[in-house]
């Protein structure tokens, strides 16, 4: 009886182009991905310096599971936090410039936990409407009065910071915005936060690998650094492996593994994993040449897909959204492309407002200059026919 009604919910959602679909791919993950058999070439992985099937990551990775087996076998409270665990978190603490770091599953895992455990009831956070969901997530979680502000306007960020007297305040961002590439302005942000005594976090999920002296992340990219900012990172993107962290002040790090309900109620990660991560942070400190070539690769996307009847957004970020509007004609693009060999995925509403449905491009330092030129060419034909 009752799940006609999901039926029908579907139905609804498939007639709006909105229904999500899932492809197997039955390749490792690099740029070119193998579906039903098919080759493509991929434009939309968050595999940003193509770490994800480095050989000595594997290796590292084979090398965890030989000394510690698969799993944790516990929460990190019980018995499963391992010293390839500890020996990350202090890496990465020190990496990002932080007194302490704590690993978490995943990045959504983590911005629950880390907002639920810092703030509640009679605090207040402030967030970027663009904000990821999970960070959104995490506000309801908390219990806070949740005010959020239009996409990086600072102006109506300080009025509603001006207008809070009680409580904590905590505000919100994404560093680098997963559906539109470009950045937060954290310097504002952060001279905000001083004058109005609130925390910042910052969701680096983009930023860390990518952006940033020795790929440090968005707050080494920015020059901005306080113990008021709670920093968290995650480790599936440019890593190339999975999980996330946050790094911050020893108290709050403390706090989070007191109360942070997200890592006290979950099984550790393999701790395989870890040692699989301390290996890609040291090719992550080691790779400007793929953090250069990645910029080459930005600028020749930049400049080939000049005069498309769809506008690249503004971004310096190796997230590159071309603007389409209608979920449909989104839709048919990605489609046409995916017809010719390159995979891009079609992002619509909700995960992007109502009528700004995009192909969400994202750029490798594992891409050749050819695929990028694949891509350039293959877009200008589809503007011709269309
Ligand atoms: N924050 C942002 C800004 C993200 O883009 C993502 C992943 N898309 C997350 C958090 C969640 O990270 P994870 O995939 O590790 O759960």
């Amino acid at each position: 009886m009752p799940f006609s009604e999901l039926q029908l919910q579907l139905d609804e959602r498939a007639a709006r182009g909105l229904l999500r679909k899932r492809y197997a791919v039955s390749s490792p993950h690099t740029t070119q991905l193998v579906v039903d058999e098919k080759q493509y070439i991929s434009f939309c992985s968050n595999d940003y310096l193509g770490l994800a099937s480095h050989p000595q990551i594997i290796e590292a990775l084979k090398h965890g599971t030989e000394r510690y087996g698969v799993g944790a076998g516990a929460a990190h409270l019980v018995s499963g936090h391992s010293i390839a665990h500890e020996q990350l978190e202090t890496e990465l603490a020190a990496f990002v410039g932080k007194s302490a770091a704590l690993l978490f599953s995943t990045g959504y895992m983590a911005n629950l936990g880390a907002v639920q455990a810092l703030v509640s009831r009679e605090d207040t956070v402030f967030a970027d409407k663009l904000n990821h969901a999970s960070l959104n997530d995490a506000m309801q979680l908390s219990r806070a009065t949740v005010k959020r502000y239009r996409h990086c306007d600072m102006a109506q960020l300080s009025v509603m910071l001006s207008e809070t007297r009680k409580g904590r305040k905590l505000v919100c961002t994404d560093a680098v915005f997963s559906m539109d590439g470009d950045r937060a302005p954290l310097p504002e942000l952060f001279a905000l936060c001083e004058k109005h005594d609130a925390w910042l976090l910052v969701d680096d999920a983009h930023g860390f690998g990518a952006s940033g002296i020795d790929g440090r992340g968005s707050l080494s990219h920015s020059g901005v650094e306080s113990e008021r900012i709670i920093y968290m990172a995650t480790l599936g993107k440019a890593a190339g492996v999975s999980g996330a962290f946050v790094a911050a002040e020893k108290v709050v790090i403390d706090t989070l593994i007191n109360n942070a309900k997200s890592y006290v109620y979950t099984t550790a990660t393999p701790p395989a994993l870890s040692v699989a991560l301390s290996e890609s942070l040291r090719l992550i400190a080691g790779g400007d040449a793929l953090r250069s070539h990645l910029q080459k690769l930005i600028a020749q996307l930049r400049e080939g897909l000049n005069g498309l009847p769809w506008q690249l957004m503004e971004s310096d970020t190796a997230i590159q959204p071309l603007m389409v509007g209608d979920n449909q004609a989104a839709l048919n693009l990605s489609m046409a492309l995916r017809e010719r060999g390159i995979w891009v995925a079609a992002i619509r509403p909700p995960t992007v407002p109502v009528g700004t449905a995009r192909l969400r491009i994202t750029l490798s330092a594992a891409h050749k200059v050819s695929d990028v030129e694949c891509l350039i060419e293959a877009l200008h034909e589809l503007a011709r026919e269309f």
